[in-house]
C-alpha cells in the first residue's frame, strides 16, 4: 500500500526518502520512502516507481 503522499507522486516532503543506490553515469537514484516503502528511480528528468525485481536489476550494489 502506498502512504498519501506517493500516491500522488514523487513530491516533498523529501526527507521520507532514503538514498539506497545511485548510478553515477544518470546520474539516477534509488530512493524508498519510509512511510510505505515504495521504491522510486530518480533521475534529472523524473522519477518513477519501480517494482523491487526491476531497482535489484537497476541497482545490484543496492541494499534492500
Ligand atoms: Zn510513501
Amino acid at each position: 500500500m502506498l502512504c498519501k503522499d506517493c500516491k500522488s507522486g514523487y513530491h516533498a516532503p523529501y526527507d521520507r526518502f532514503e538514498r539506497l543506490g545511485v548510478k553515477a553515469d544518470g546520474p539516477s537514484f534509488l530512493m524508498k520512502c519510509r512511510q510505505c516503502g515504495a521504491l522510486w528511480n530518480e533521475t534529472p528528468r523524473a522519477a518513477t516507481r519501480v517494482h523491487k525485481a526491476d531497482a535489484q536489476t537497476l541497482y545490484p550494489e543496492a541494499r534492500f
